[in-house]
């Protein structure tokens, strides 16, 4: 078993001012306990912020193609440890060897390269009349992330805002600190300059409580559920400090009725499936047209069949059928909760349940669970569940489905599945979404990720993701 008993303050591995007590990091599919973590205080949190404040003048000047000479480096220092990056999150998150690899690992190694190329290219200064408009860095950041694609999540913030010239305090979620742990012995051995980054890890409740109240961080980049969401905001109100949110959602794929259904399934059970659902975009309510509904029942049905429960230590080349566990016991609780919810408030089961699997008497299994006949005023339409949980809503018409799809209070993603694309954008435009998917179309790094309504405020990854990070400066010239 693992032990770290340090936080990464002001350049150097520094044990936690008070003990706070420590992390037992559990893999999620054998239960046991591989790892102990020690937690910071909101003392440390002072350290840390004080630490970022003073690093900030010195990273904040330094010459663009230097520090995107520092991105290259970590993200060079990430590649040479993949292999140890993808195995840490597949026992942390659970999430099978080959996705691990392909999207875990491989997402969070090959960003940095982009950020280095968005510094260089981007405008920092516009000539705007007598006006010369500038771009800098916002100052400290305190980043705070999730588990679900912990590096991942945790590079959407740190680079942009490296990038950008801002300094960092990061609180990584508690399931998940080991990554963050690799990603700071990186960062450490590039010789990044002492104070521009800092690890915290501890309790959401204390530790990302300091950072978001701290007079001294000027802005709070939080990824997370909605009520942490809120309570963030309101805990950065007074410092009037600016609160970037990535936050839940209850995405809805639309089915038009000129969709194929055999191609529709494949799709439908893999954009709800993946990372066995615990994926803030994943497309949990399937609405298909009234007029084909049990055709496209059919279809998904026959896919799900194909879906796997895997150890996520075992070589599972097929990424679209195999699911690892929950992250955690209570994942798994709450989970199951929902599923017999859906059950109770009358929705079909089609496949799944709320019962134990059978593959496994260890770690954190949910069944693979669809739904049919669900109407918008359940529960399991309306609340994110975080798991392997398949609504599917019938519709009449297509404004019918733009009604449903839009009948939340969440706006993160969406899907449109159509034999004609141009009909498929007039849908995808009606949707209150921050990015749809027109017949399951690939992933793009570069492309902004945010959610609308109760699902977020702020846009991550390339160039939107890093003016996040920057204020903008007018200086007026004389005549
Ligand atoms: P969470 O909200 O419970 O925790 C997120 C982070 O906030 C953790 O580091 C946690 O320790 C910290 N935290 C908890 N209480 C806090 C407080 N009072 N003050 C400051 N920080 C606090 O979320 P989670 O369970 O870790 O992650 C799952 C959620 O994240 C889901 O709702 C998911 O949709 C969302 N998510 C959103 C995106 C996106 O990009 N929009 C991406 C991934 C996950």
């Amino acid at each position: 078993m693992r032990e770290y008993t340090k936080l990464y303050i002001g350049g150097e591995w520094v044990e936690p001012i008070a003990s706070h007590g420590s992390i037992e990091v559990v893999d999620s599919s054998t239960e046991e306990v591989v790892a102990k973590v020690a937690q910071g205080g909101a003392d440390d949190v002072d350290r840390a912020v004080a630490a970022a404040r003073g690093a900030f003048d010195s990273w904040s000047q330094t010459p663009v193609d230097v520090r995107a000479k520092y991105l290259r480096d970590i993200g060079a220092g990430l590649t040479a440890r993949f292999e140890e990056i993808a195995s840490t999150i597949s026992a942390e998150v659970g999430s099978p060897k080959t996705f691990a690899q392909m999207v875990q690992a491989g997402l969070a190694v090959g960003d940095w390269e982009n950020y280095a190329k968005i510094i260089e290219e981007y405008d920092w200064e516009t000539q705007l009349g007598n006006s010369l408009v500038v771009k800098e860095p916002i100052g400290v950041v305190g980043a705070i992330t999730p588990w679900n694609y912990p590096l991942y999540l945790i590079v959407c913030k740190v680079g942009p805002a490296l990038a950008a010239g801002c300094t960092i305090v990061l609180k990584p979620a508690s399931y998940t600190p080991l990554n963050a742990l690799i990603l700071t012995e990186v960062i450490d051995s590039v010789g990044l300059p002492a104070g521009v980054f800092n690890l915290v890890v501890g309790p959401g409740g204390e530790v990302g409580e300091a950072i978001a109240k701290h007079p001294d961080v000027d802005m709070v980049s939080l990824t997370g559920s909605g009520p942490v969401g809120a309570q963030v905001s309101k805990d950065a109100a007074d410092t009037v400090k600016r609160v970037g949110l990535e936050l839940g959602g209850k995405s809805a794929n639309v089915v038009l009725d000129d969709a194929d259904p055999a191609t529709v399934a494949l799709g439908a059970v893999f954009s709800c499936f993946i990372n066995s659902g615990q994926t803030c975009s994943a497309l949990t309510r399937l609405l298909v047209p009234r007029s084909r509904e049990q055709e496209y029942i059919d279809a998904i049905v026959e896919e799900a069949s194909k879906v796997r429960l895997v150890d996520p230590h075992a070589d599972e080349p097929d990424i679209f059928h195999a699911l690892g566990p929950m992250v955690s016991r209570s994942q798994q609780e709450t989970v199951r909760n929902y599923i017999q919810k859906g059950i109770d408030e009358g929705a079909q089961l089609l496949i799944g349940g709320p019962e134990a699997p059978e593959e496994f008497d260890k770690g954190f299994y949910v069944k693979p669970t669809i739904f049919a006949g669900v109407t918008t005023d359940m529960t399991i339409a309306q609340e994110e569940i975080f798991g392997p949980v398949l609504s599917i809503l019938s519709y009449e018409d297509e404004d019918d489905a733009v009604r449903i799809a839009n009948d939340t209070v969440f706006g993160l993603a969406g899907g449109v599945q159509s034999g004609d694309v141009e009909r498929a954008k007039r849908v995808a435009r009606r949707m209150r979404t921050g990015q749809v998917d027109i017949n399951g179309a690939p992933f793009n790094t570069n492309a902004p990720f945010g959610g609308y309504k109760q699902s977020g405020n702020t846009r991550e990854r390339g160039v939107f993701g890093l003016e996040e990070f920057l204020e903008t400066k007018s200086i007026q010239l004389p005549a």
